[in-house]
């Protein structure tokens, strides 16, 4: 399939993907090249934007993006080719149909917060003022954010994400692999990546100082008087 993307659409989608890679990879979100982005253009068809497979994502060049249809190849000539978690972009597009933009990194709390919380198939998360981070303001609110196993076969890991993913939480954890995180637009996805991975972040040291706090406080040498 063959479509025109007109070049103000272009250039617009480049520079709002551009921002948001510059700001996450100044926060080393995109260790070895991991990580993808994509931003929708249409959704009848549906045409997105995608970070090009393999590209140092600290830096801009004229070639770290290409648009794909929905079976995720280019829908214009080019030699560059989609990451390979396209699919997992689509299939997030295709379900979620007010999705207008998916943003994919992998860090040490989504990674850590996947595997603890991997057998129970969701990382729970409760009374934090961050949930509103992810449009979500009842009073006491609790997150079950979906884990999937990190299947190799991205067509197998599409299919998995299907079945977990619904609107009522803008994003899906792949065990110790990252998280995929959604927005109707950039700055709503970005808004979203980063109320997760605050929570992750949050979750980790409560665990952690709660196991702190377990200890007595002679064995921390503090005296009670
Ligand atoms: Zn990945």
């Amino acid at each position: 399939m063959t479509i025109f993307i007109q070049p103000e659409t272009r250039q617009e989608t480049i520079g709002k993907l551009n921002e948001v890679k510059q700001t996450f990879a100044a926060r080393g979100w995109f260790p070895g090249t991991s990580g993808n982005l994509s931003l929708k253009v249409s959704s009848h068809p549906l045409v997105f934007a995608v970070t090009a497979s393999g590209k140092d994502k600290t830096k801009i060049t004229t070639e770290d993006y290409l648009f794909v249809g929905k079976d995720s190849t280019a829908v214009e000539e080019t030699t560059l080719r989609p990451s390979a978690e396209t699919a997992v972009h689509s299939i997030i597009y295709q379900t979620i149909a007010e999705a207008g933009a998916v943003f994919h990194v992998h860090t040490i709390p989504n990674n850590v917060i996947s595997e603890l919380y991997g057998d129970l198939g969701h990382v729970l998360i409760g009374n934090q003022e961050l949930i509103k981070g992810l449009g979500i303001w009842e009073e006491g609110a609790a997150l079950a954010i979906p884990v999937v196993e990190n299947y190799a076969d991205i067509p197998t890991l599409a299919a998995e994400i299907e079945k977990v993913i619904d609107s009522s939480i803008p994003g899906v954890l792949i065990r110790n692999h990252g998280i995929y995180a959604w927005g109707k637009n950039d700055f709503e996805a970005k808004r979203h990546l980063e109320a997760f991975e605050f929570l992750f972040e949050y979750q980790l040291q409560l665990m952690q100082a709660k196991q702190s706090f377990a200890i007595s406080p002679s064995q921390l040498g503090i005296k009670i008087v």
